[in-house]
C-alpha cells in the first residue's frame, strides 16, 4: 500500500476522490495520527451536511428505513452518504446486515456512499470516530449523511449523537423490549418512527409513543416530537419522515444550531484530550508503575487514586495562567 499522507489524501478528498473518503473514514476508525492534520486541511469544507441518526432495536428495520430515506433524498437530487456504526462488535470491513441489503441498490449511484464501521477500541471511541466520519463525508460534499446504528442503547445512542437530528425506530410486536428502553429511547428522540404499519398493532404503539410523548415533551422550548407511521416495506410515510426531519433542523437553526454544534465540538476535543492525557500518563510517563508503588506501601487504591491525581493536577496550569504553554 501507499504512504498516504495527510496532504495528498485531503486534496484527493476534495477532488471527489472516493477510495481517498474510504481511506480517511479507516484512519479515523483506527485512531492513525495522520487523521487530525489530514481533517485540519479540509475543515473549512465542513458543515453543509445534514446529519441524521437513525437508532432502534434490532429488527425494527433501520437499514430498510434508511435504504427508503436514501432514495428519497436522491430523487431530489441530494447526495447522501450513510455510515452503519456498530459500536458493540470488534469486527468491521463491511459484515453488517445492512449492508447487503443496501449494497445491491445502490453501490452503482455514484451519488451515494455506504460504509460501515465497528468498535475496534478506536482512539477516544466509535463515538469520536462516528464524528470524525462524518466530518470527511461532509467535506467530500454529501448533502445528507444518515448514521445507521445496528441496535440499541447507551452506546448507540452515544454514536447518534453525532447527528443533529436523531430518528427513533420502532416496530409492533417487540413487547416489552421497548418499555423497557423506552425511557432512553425518548431521550434521544427527535422524531419517532413507529416502522411496519403495515402490520397489525402499529397503531397501538403510536398511540402508546403519543401518550409518552406528550408526558416528556409537554414543556415549552422543546421540539414537540412527532410520532410518525411508517411502512419502510412498502416505501409509506417517507415523505412525512423527511419533512419531520427538515423541520427539525428548521427548529434548530431558529434555536441556534450553531451553538449546539460548538458544543459538541468542545465537548469531541474533551474526549480526545481525555485519550491523549490517559495514554501519556499510564503508558509514557510510568504512572502505573507509581500506583503500583503507592498500592505496595499499603494505601487504598482510592487514597491513591486522589494522591496521584492531586500530584498531576498540580502540574496542569490554567489556560489563563501566564506559565501556560511553557515547558
Ligand atoms: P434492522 O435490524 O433494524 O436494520 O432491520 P432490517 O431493516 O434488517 O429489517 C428487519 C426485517 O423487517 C426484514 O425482514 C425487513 O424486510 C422487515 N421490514 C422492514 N421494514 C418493514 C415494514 O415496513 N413492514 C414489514 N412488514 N416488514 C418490514
Amino acid at each position: 500500500m501507499s504512504a498516504a499522507t495527510a496532504a495528498n489524501l485531503s486534496e484527493r478528498l476534495l477532488q471527489g476522490d472516493r477510495s481517498a473518503l474510504a481511506r480517511l473514514i479507516s484512519w479515523a476508525e483506527n485512531g492513525d495520527p495522520r487523521f487530525g492534520p489530514a481533517l485540519d486541511l479540509v475543515f473549512q469544507r465542513v458543515g453543509r451536511g445534514a446529519r441524521t441518526g437513525f437508532t432502534g432495536p434490532p429488527g425494527a428495520g433501520k437499514s430498510t428505513l434508511v435504504n427508503e430515506v436514501a432514495k428519497a433524498y436522491r430523487e431530489r437530487d441530494q447526495r447522501v452518504g450513510i455510515l452503519a456504526v456498530d459500536p458493540s462488535s470488534p469486527f468491521s470491513g463491511g459484515a453488517l446486515l445492512g449492508d447487503r441489503i443496501r449494497m445491491e441498490e445502490r453501490t452503482l449511484d455514484p451519488g451515494v456512499f455506504i460504509r460501515s464501521m465497528a468498535s475496534r477500541g478506536s482512539h477516544g471511541g466509535i463515538a469520536q470516530a462516528t464524528v470524525d466520519a462524518c466530518d470527511v463525508i461532509d467535506a467530500f460534499g454529501m448533502e445528507q449523511i444518515l448514521i445507521e446504528t445496528v441496535g440499541v442503547g447507551q452506546a448507540e445512542y452515544d454514536v447518534v449523537a453525532a447527528a443533529d437530528t436523531v430518528v427513533v425506530i420502532l416496530c409492533p410486536g417487540a413487547g416489552d423490549g421497548i418499555q423497557a428502553m423506552k425511557a432512553g429511547l425518548l431521550e434521544v428522540a427527535d422524531v419517532l418512527v413507529v416502522n411496519k404499519c403495515d402490520l397489525s398493532g402499529a397503531d397501538r404503539v403510536v398511540s402508546d409513543l403519543e401518550e409518552s410523548v406528550h408526558v416528556r415533551f409537554g414543556r415549552e422550548h422543546e421540539f414537540p416530537v412527532p410520532v410518525l407511521s411508517v411502512s419502510a416495506a412498502k416505501g409509506t410515510g417517507i415523505t412525512e419522515l423527511l419533512d419531520a426531519i427538515e423541520s427539525h433542523k428548521r427548529w434548530l437553526e431558529a434555536h441556534d444550531l450553531s451553538a449546539l454544534r460548538l458544543s459538541k465540538r468542545v465537548e469531541r476535543i474533551r474526549q480526545v484530550v481525555d485519550a491523549e492525557i490517559s495514554a501519556a500518563l499510564w503508558t509514557v510517563r510510568g504512572w502505573n508503575a507509581a500506583a503500583r508503588a503507592e498500592l505496595e506501601q499499603g494505601h487504598a487504591p482510592h487514597r491513591v487514586a486522589s494522591t496521584l491525581a492531586a500530584r498531576v493536577l498540580a502540574s496542569i496550569p490554567s489556560p489563563g495562567d501566564p506559565s501556560h504553554g511553557r515547558t
